[in-house]
């Protein structure tokens, strides 16, 4: 933050009261008592029954944002004749049930580590229908993705590919089906994007050639290490080669940035055929898709941006002269970002006057940093609304912060809430579902909150709340 005196941002003036849709999930709804349902269930008696603070996931929510994002790009596809696939990133967040909610609705499942891979092995997910990634695999992780015989392992250096190899030729059977994951140089997030020839980043294998660019390289001359790898693992026959991997960035809202690379991996794609006569199947441009964290945003739909990516996939393979490839993505957030609150019961309320005429309403809740780090890492910005009774009071600049001992403890920088909001009172965050959980922490000690689902009118607890006993029981004393 600046010295400036803080002005309240445009945003703040469509705060209104709770409707069904961006940022919330389509099944809340304020009733005529005043206080919010989620998915059928009150938000008092979710907090009677579970506590606070409480990740709560909207089933129905997900479940169609999940099934929406796999009709709309199979139709665009389908439009130039190519198959699509749809995995679900994991780490957004991943439980049993959730990883078997998006199998349900055809989607596969992308992992990033031997624990995600486990909780989607353990939901049923077969195999074939996983997909392992990580710039650092572990052997033990390799090993384990190579057991359950997983449809992809996205690889992300040269010593990875001679690992693997080296690692199913020790084992023998099949040769492991992998994609390489190559930095096209586009870097897509918040409302822009950038291009640059050159990567200074851990993951993937960059496009840009020693000599020329990747756009005038001779072919026979194409030393970059995304060629470089290509190579390397069709000549390991240990090693099956699928296609050409690309992940832009996350909460893209401009999508120019996909057709960018759209354009880049293809012309690679050519440029590996020309010189090998192998035209790999498959092209994923990951995930990333932007949703709506505040009032106003407005998330990319689905069928607009199927369309468009369809149309920029197929126009770069008619440029260069190939078939139109089969097509993945990997949308994490946009699938259970927005489906997801969290709440907190309000505790300490204290106005802080910040400047002349200007006060601030510090609101704490009973978490914080510990169960939503994204404003803190990144300056993300959430919506917040009192939930468990309407009020009339007129509203004030307030700020929602943690119970952490740091003054960067903060949940919601800015939000207009009721001037009569006090300790007891219900809060929820909008649009939490993604990277709250999966990245909480147990920072002061705090117990991690639980994840319930909601849905037609009943709640379960997907993941258990942590217990002080938990904490316990991983120090040993020693
Ligand atoms: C993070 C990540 C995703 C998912 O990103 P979202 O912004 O959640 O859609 C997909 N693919 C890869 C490789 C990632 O690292």
């Amino acid at each position: 933050m600046t010295g400036a005196a803080p002005q309240p941002s445009a945003h703040l003036h469509d705060a209104g009261t709770v409707v069904p849709g961006e940022p919330w999930s389509t099944g809340v709804a304020r009733g005529d008592d005043g206080a919010v349902r989620v998915g059928g269930v009150d938000v008092r008696d979710l907090a009677a029954q579970h506590g606070t603070p409480a990740y709560v996931l909207d089933e129905q929510d997900l479940r169609t944002r999940a099934r929406t994002y796999r009709r709309a790009f199979a139709e665009a596809f389908a439009q130039v004749g190519a198959d699509v696939d749809v995995y679900y990133a994991g780490k957004a967040f991943l439980s049993v049930a959730v990883a078997r909610w998006v199998h349900e609705e055809g989607l596969r499942v992308d992992t990033a580590s031997g624990g995600e891979l486990a909780v989607a092995l353990r939901a049923g997910v077969p195999g074939a229908d996983i997909g392992l990634h990580g710039n650092n695999k572990s052997d033990d992780e390799l090993t384990t993705a190579l057991d359950a015989g997983v449809g992809r392992i996205i690889v992300d250096s040269l010593v990875e590919i001679e690992r693997l190899a080296d690692l199913v030729a020790s084992r023998g059977g099949a040769p492991a089906p992998v994609m390489v994951r190559v930095t096209t140089g586009v870097h897509a997030g918040g409302h822009e994007y950038i291009s640059t020839a050159h990567e200074d980043q851990k993951f993937g294998l960059s496009l840009a050639p020693t000599r020329g660019t990747a756009d005038t390289v001779a072919d026979a001359d194409d030393d970059s290490p995304a060629m470089t790898a290509l190579l390397a693992v069709l000549a390991r026959p240990e090693l099956r080669l699928l296609g050409i991997h690309s992940h832009i960035g996350s909460q893209i809202l401009d999508p120019s940035g996909f057709a960018v690379a759209a354009k880049s991996v293809l012309a690679l794609r050519a440029r590996l055929a020309r010189r090998t006569g192998v035209l790999v199947a498959e092209v994923d441009l990951g995930g990333g898709y932007g949703i709506a964290y505040l009032p106003g945003e407005v998330a990319l739909d689905p069928d607009r941006i199927a369309k468009e990516i369809a149309a920029s996939v197929a126009d770069s393979a008619a440029e260069v002269g190939t078939d139109v490839p089969r097509f993945s993505i990997e949308p994490g957030r946009a699938i259970v970002g927005p489906a997801g609150l969290t709440l907190y019961t309000v505790g300490t309320v204290k106005p802080v006057r910040v400047d002349e005429g200007l006060t601030r309403l510090y609101v704490s809740v009973d978490g914080g940093m510990s169960d939503n780090i994204r404003p803190a890492l990144y300056g993300a910005r959430y919506h917040a609304e009192v939930v468990g009774r309407l009020s009339t009071a007129d509203r004030v600049l307030a700020r929602v912060v943690g119970k952490h001992c740091e003054s960067g403890d903060i949940v919601v920088h800015e939000v207009l809430l009721p001037g009569d909001v006090r300790a007891g009172d219900l809060l929820a965050v909008a649009a939490t579902g993604a990277y709250g959980r999966s990245m909480a922490s147990n920072y002061n000690l705090l117990t991690r909150p639980p994840v319930v689902a909601v849905a037609d009118g009943a709640s379960r607890v997907l993941v258990r709340r942590e217990t002080v006993a938990d904490l316990l029981a991983l120090d040993t004393d020693a």
